[in-house]
């Protein structure tokens, strides 16, 4: 039986034609049978301009974004000889692309379903052009087939941040496992980030879903490795563009992997991990621009477990402070309140409690939700502090290494922490501090813990 992997491509691997043709032959190379790609770099950013432009009043601005997108796409068609179907295909979405965003332009509404729609636009531009792109690169001796993801990653209908529907998944996915376990000159390119309801409605992932979508794939096909390619060569201790000195991390748990990502490491969505370490497969992480370093090998255990091995920033962070005197020696009063962050399915990063107060963050996006903050508003006086960054220490045995807390406020010198979060992972240990001390912090504790 063929070995399967999945190989995604990020926005980066497939910003112009030189990048599609590198992230081609890295597939050629890893004999990757399916691969998993982004919108081509900047595209979903513009797709998101475009649907404010459509909610205003200029329609010829409208137009000409569009017009850059496509013309964007086109010229990577041209620099790749492209076969005339493909760039057929580009106008086609294009012109869904404007359809969709008449629509909205008359309606002056853009809806979370509609918004789906749109997004959908960029992976499925990028995709059209990289199965060309694979093709020429693998050669006429195999089959190189484009795959609509929607057919396959069904979702539920919560749009904007849907969740898969693991079985049904599973079950469309057999027909592509059947497939790659019997021909190895079969090769699919299909979409990250987009998938479909029961009923047939474009959904999304949330952004930077397209490293959850290989996951999804990975496991449904039971693959046997999956490969994220980006343009960083592997997980570093932390983000390089905060700390240049931030060193790769070769080989990393799942669990400390995932504790990165949910904390704030960009460079994986926060729920790639589960299908992977669900089935067991090992992800690799990897540069496409640098294909033969070494990378970031992630799985189930690791030969050494360092006290500190990254650190995380979350920035856009609020803080929520509930108070209510009258809860002092009550009960169920933490209950009351996540009844309301259930009801509108917000989470919390992190949290610390008193006797008659609770405080928690959250999105900062989520102090504009009205109806939300009267609600909490019912169960006691609310304060909001917007701007905060979360920044996080991820390891092992964090919470019982003795010193550890005296250790970051030494290294942390006179940064404000506002709040600390520990002793509720053995894996992390988060300050809050304002936003623009937000690097600083992570800058001052790389250089505590880990230079
Ligand atoms: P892609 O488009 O390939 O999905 P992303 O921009 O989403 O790429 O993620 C890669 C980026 O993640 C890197 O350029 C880097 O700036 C950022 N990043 C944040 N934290 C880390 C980390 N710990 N290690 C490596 N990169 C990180
Ligand atoms: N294109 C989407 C985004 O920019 C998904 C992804 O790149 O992972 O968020
Ligand atoms: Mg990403």
């Amino acid at each position: 039986m063929a070995k399967i992997k999945v190989a995604k491509f990020g926005g980066t691997s497939m910003a112009d034609a030189k990048a599609m043709l590198r992230s081609a032959s890295v597939v050629n190379t890893h004999q990757a049978n399916l691969t998993v790609v982004s919108a081509t770099s900047g595209t979903t950013n513009k797709l998101e301009e475009l649907m404010a432009l459509a909610q205003g009043n200029s329609f010829e601005n409208l137009e000409k974004t569009i017009e850059e997108l496509r013309e964007k796409h086109l010229n990577i068609c041209i620099e790749i000889q492209a076969d005339k179907i493909i760039t057929d295909r580009v106008d086609q979405l294009c012109r869904e692309l404007l359809t969709l965003a008449k629509g909205i332009y008359f309606l002056k509404e853009c809806t979370p379903k509609a918004k789906d729609r749109i997004y959908s636009i960029g992976e499925r531009l990028s995709s059209t052009i990289f199965t060309e792109c694979l093709q020429q690169v693998l050669g006429p001796t195999v089959t190189v087939s484009f795959i609509d993801a929607r057919d396959f990653l069904i979702t539920d209908s919560n749009f904007n941040k849907a969740k898969p529907l693991t079985d049904e998944i599973k079950n469309r996915c057999q027909i592509l496992k059947d497939t790659l376990e019997t021909n190895s000159s079969q090769y699919y390119v299909t979409q990250g980030f987009i998938g479909k309801t029961i009923e047939g409605e474009t959904t999304t992932l949330g952004r930077g879903g397209s490293d959850y979508s290989a996951s999804i794939f990975g496991e449904a096909i039971n693959a046997t490795e999956i490969q994220i390619w980006t343009d960083v060569a592997g997980i570093a201790t932390t983000d390089p563009r905060i700390c240049p000195n931030a060193k790769i991390i070769h080989e990393i748990t799942f669990k400390e992997a995932a504790e990165m990502a949910i904390f704030g490491a960009k460079i994986l969505h926060p729920t790639t991990l589960v299908p992977a370490r669900r089935s067991s497969i090992p992800v690799f992480v990897g540069s496409s621009y640098e294909p033969d370093a070494p990378g970031t090998w992630i799985k189930e255990t690791s030969e050494n477990k360092p006290l500190v091995r990254g650190i995380t920033k979350k920035d856009n962070q609020t803080l929520i402070t509930i108070s209510n005197p009258s809860m002092a020696h009550a009960h169920g009063f933490l209950a009351l309140i996540f009844k309301v962050f259930e009801a509108y399915d917000i989470s919390v990063d992190a949290i610390t409690t008193s006797e008659i107060s609770v405080a928690m963050t959250v999105e900062n996006r989520v102090s504009q939700n009205a109806s939300f903050i009267q609600e909490l508003e019912s169960l006691g006086k609310i304060k909001l502090e917007e701007n905060y960054s979360l920044v996080s220490l991820i390891g092992n045995k964090i919470n019982t290494t003795p010193g550890i807390a005296n250790k970051i406020f030494q290294g942390i010198g006179d940064t404000n922490v506002r709040m600390i979060c520990q002793g509720a992972s053995v894996h992390n240990f988060c300050v809050l501090v304002r936003q623009e001390n937000g690097n600083q912090a992570v800058q001052q504790l790389h250089r505590a813990f880990i230079d």
